[in-house]
């Protein structure tokens, strides 16, 4: 059988493998897009960095207290357990739950000192039975449906007034919310409709006595795009904290302004190397047959660690500075690449899945594009068994 060419001449040495699958997560990269973040957002606006579904996978303990460094005095969770863990792991900053308010996780909510964002102003009274029964005021944000039809209140500003004034002093309305549907598309009307409404209703709120700390509205793409009438008090950064803005669409897309950098490389160790002929298949359902010669190498990572199976046979990795193609199935546990034109890697050598080598780079929304879905779910698609390092 004829040896597959091999090419030899690159500088980039392999390096071993610490774990089967591993992220190291950048704490300097973290710390720079937080404050890219804060330039963008300009003076007097205040930041509330996202570490939701364990910091969208980069570790939350670990992000906010480089974020607590940096000087954030919020952070964003989205349930009650997110942000006892934090509690838990000393973290001071306020931290706003932003998709929680079951009726179980009320108390938990007081008694670890979160503030609940509360979608239906049925439930202030509640909250402010809560408060009476732990003896101090209850802050909480309500957040608004201005038209994205997912959480939020559609009342108008008379019954939220209603509500609020029936809750009384207990309680304290300290933000008023709502969130964007089309913030990435400047040819939809729905992002200047969702301001128009949520303004309306702030100034009619305020008309009746009620002026909240903090208005927000904008996550990371109207930062992005430097959206400044969205921005208000505060603004709720996550994805551009771990190093991403999404595309912008359409004509009147006017220029990205933030400047973040991905923080995070995931990488996986090489389990075996094997040589086959011609013909050979490859993996699950023989989905892949060798042109001719080929070097395989075996990842110790598959669809259980995160890796997209749509991306069988469609993706690409990094080798030592150059990209290697999927070849075969993703496995569950197992992936299988062809190294026939890269340099040399052996077991116990590491490859990258995320991130860049030499002048190869792959980030989460490139993967995400050839396995059909979204950097965010490419993100928090990473598995808890794949190791995090922090560097
Ligand atoms: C997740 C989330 C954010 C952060 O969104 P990014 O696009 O990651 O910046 C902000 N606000 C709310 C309500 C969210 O659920």
């Amino acid at each position: 059988m004829a040896q597959p060419s091999i090419i030899t001449n690159t500088t980039i040495r392999s390096s071993p493998a610490l774990h089967r699958s591993w992220v190291e997560v950048s704490g300097r990269q973290i710390a720079e897009n937080f404050r890219e973040v804060r330039r963008v957002a300009g003076d007097g606006v205040e930041l509330m960095p996202v570490v939701k579904a364990d910091a969208y996978r980069h570790g939350a303990v670990a992000v906010s207290r480089v974020l607590e460094e940096e000087g954030a005095r919020w952070l964003a969770v989205s349930n009650a357990d997110e942000g006892i863990l934090l509690r838990e792991a000393g973290c001071r900053a306020h931290i706003l739950v932003m998709a929680d308010f079951l009726p179980f996780e009320r108390a938990a909510l007081a008694e670890h000192h979160l503030t609940p964002v509360i979608h239906d102003i049925g439930d202030i009274a509640d909250w402010a039975a809560i408060a009476q029964r732990f003896g101090r005021t209850l802050p909480f944000h309500l957040k608004v449906d201005s038209g994205m039809g997912r959480l939020g209140t559609r009342a108008n500003a008379s019954a939220i007034a209603e509500a609020l004034d029936a809750a009384g002093p207990a309680v304290q309305l300290e933000g008023l919310m709502t969130h964007f549907a089309s913030a990435s598309d400047f040819d939809s009307p729905q992002t200047g409709e969702q301001c128009a409404y949520f303004r309306t209703l702030a100034n009619d709120l305020a008309s009746r006595g009620w002026k909240p700390k903090y208005l927000h509205m904008a996550s990371t793409n109207p930062v992005g795009y430097a959206m400044r009438d969205s921005f208000c008090d505060l603004v709720r950064p996550g994805h551009a904290i771990y190093g991403y803005v999404s595309p912008a669409r359409g004509a009147t897309a006017p220029q990205l302004e933030l400047r973040v950098k991905p923080a995070l490389t995931w990488k996986a160790a090489v389990l075996g190397v094997k040589d086959v002929e011609a013909n050979a298949r490859i993996g699950y359902g023989g989905m892949h047959v060798t042109r001719g010669p080929s070097r395989i190498a075996i990842l110790a990572a598959g669809y259980a660690d995160g890796i997209p199976h749509r991306l069988g046979a469609r993706g690409r990795v990094i080798v030592r500075g150059t990209y290697a193609p999927i070849v075969g199935a993703v496995s569950m546990d197992l992936t299988t690449i062809d190294i026939t034109n890269c340099p040399p890697v052996g077991v116990g050598d590491s490859v990258i899945l995320l991130g860049s080598e030499g002048d190869a780079s792959i980030d989460a929304q490139q993967m995400a594009r050839l396995a059909g879905t979204i950097s965010y779910n490419v993100l928090c698609g990473i598995h808890a068994r794949v190791k995090r390092v922090h560097v």
